[in-house]
């Protein structure tokens, strides 16, 4: 059974609004602001047709919702994925605003998608489809107003495809100016080098972060990984250098086990001539999903999907850390038994904050023409994303609170005080 069949879609925005009104509580936010964050700014739907390659149409849904600019041009992925809806995209995006926040960058929040399999269509399609969806966006997006980048089932590839499109659409003096509409790109098209890793890498400086504050040794650690895509990947290969043992690993494709240990760099050969699923590995054991939560380990990173820790699967949890990786893996239950518990949780708003930072580092260089070296990237990441996880674990401290309402805390706090300074037009 895959996670998907044990987690039906739930109303995702309401889990926003509950985290968000914990936290507001707390701090007594401004009624005011409370209000104008409460609500996304835009939310645009666009319905599509395509020339599949057998020369029919088929319609698409595609949907970008830009829930805050108060801090900086909408900034947030696309994604590609059958469960896309408005609500989905609206809950997206409203992390996106907290995790900028959080991360203290000058950007805002936002979030796309198309409600599509995308390994029921062939390349061309998928690029047609791309193509078609950026051009019904038109100027929604834009360079220095709303700054698309991959997410689940999108890559660099994907982002080229829109880079191009939205460039045909300018004139020609404008096209020279405009590579940063989207980031995520491949760095001949003018990505940044680390963009790939940025996520799992912050994942990675987080975790090694706790382990420092709690006297932890990575090397003798264990953990498990749900989802093998961009996210779990690099977190899982990064994690590889500090010896601790990957014991397990699930995909859409399925679970697997190893108590001895998965190679990450052997899974990721693997996984690239196995269509990129996990399943069949002859180095571990396939397991049940629900075996798969269970398994006993120090450490658990989900970055797969939304709603995988719930009332039904947080008491099986054996784990002292949940690393977020994905964007709302825990529903509101799941955080309640998981507190409980007594399970340390670093929130997906700070935990899998690398991606968008690193983005934002693509975005200066391409408005600076600049291309700046991994090790520098590396280096501001760690900077940026520690800064981070210091003022949650202090808000955290402050305020007697678990880790997620202190991240939105800190956000919080941040949006307030920019709009307080700025007041409401007119
Ligand atoms: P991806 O498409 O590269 O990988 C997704 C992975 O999840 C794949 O291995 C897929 O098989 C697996 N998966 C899908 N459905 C599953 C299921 N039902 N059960 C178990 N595994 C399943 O996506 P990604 O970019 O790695 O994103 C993963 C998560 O991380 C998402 O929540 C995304 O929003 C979040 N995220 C991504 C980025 C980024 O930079 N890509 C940044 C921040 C957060």
């Amino acid at each position: 059974m895959s996670a998907n069949e044990t987690s039906p879609k739930k109303n995702l925005f309401q889990t926003v609004l509950r985290q968000f009104n914990t936290a507001a509580d707390t701090i007594n936010l401004d009624p005011d602001i409370r209000k104008i964050v409460a609500k996304p700014m835009n939310e645009i739907s666009v319905n599509f047709p395509v020339k599949m390659d057998d020369g029919r149409i088929e319609i698409f849904s595609g949907y970008r919702v830009q829930h805050n600019n108060v801090l900086g041009p909408f900034k947030g992925g696309l994604r590609y994925h059958p469960a896309v809806d408005l609500d989905e995209v609206r809950a997206l995006a409203a992390w996106m605003t907290w995790k900028t926040a959080v991360a203290d960058i000058p950007l805002g929040g936002a979030k796309g998608g198309i409600q599509i399999d995308p390994s029921k269509y062939s390349i061309r399609e998928l690029e047609r489809i791309t193509r078609r969806f950026t051009f019904a966006l038109g100027d929604n997006i834009g360079p220095d107003y709303d700054i698309p980048a991959p997410d689940v089932n999108t890559n660099s590839q994907i982002m080229a495809w829109i880079l191009d499109t939205y460039l045909q659409m300018k004139s020609p003096g404008e096209r020279y100016r405009s590579t940063h509409v989207v980031t995520g790109k491949p760095i001949e098209s003018g990505g940044s080098a680390g963009r790939d890793k940025a996520t799992g890498q912050g994942v990675v400086f987080v975790i090694e972060q706790w382990a420092k504050d709690n006297n932890f040794d990575l090397t003798n650690g264990t953990y498990f990984v749900q989802g093998f895509g961009n996210v779990g990947s690099w977190a899982a290969r990064l994690l590889k250098k500090f010896g601790t043992r990957l014991v397990g690993v699930e995909d859409a494709s399925g679970a697997i086990i190893n108590p001895a240990g998965i190679d990450p760099d052997d899974l990721c050969e693997y996984i690239e001539k196995n269509n990129y699923a996990i399943a069949g590995y002859p180095k571990a054991e396939p397991i049940d999903h629900n075996e798969f939560l269970r398994i006993k380990a120090d450490i658990f990173i989900p970055a797969a999907l939304e709603n995988q820790i719930t009332a039904r699967t947080a008491p099986d949890l054996n784990v002292r850390l949940i690393a977020e990786g994905a964007n709302g893996p825990t529903d509101i239950e799941g955080d309640r038994i998981v507190q409980e518990k007594g399970i340390d949780l670093i929130p997906d708003i700070l935990c899998n904050a690398g991606g968008v930072i690193v983005s934002y580092f693509e975005w200066l260089q391409n408005k600076r023409s600049e291309f700046w070296e991994l090790e520098e990237i590396d280096k501001k990441l760690h900077r940026i994303i520690i800064n981070g996880y210091k003022k949650v674990t202090a808000a955290a401290e402050t305020y007697k609170t678990d880790w997620r309402t202190a991240a939105y805390i800190v956000a919080l706090r941040r949006l307030e005080r920019v709009f307080k300074e700025r007041g409401i037009f007119p």
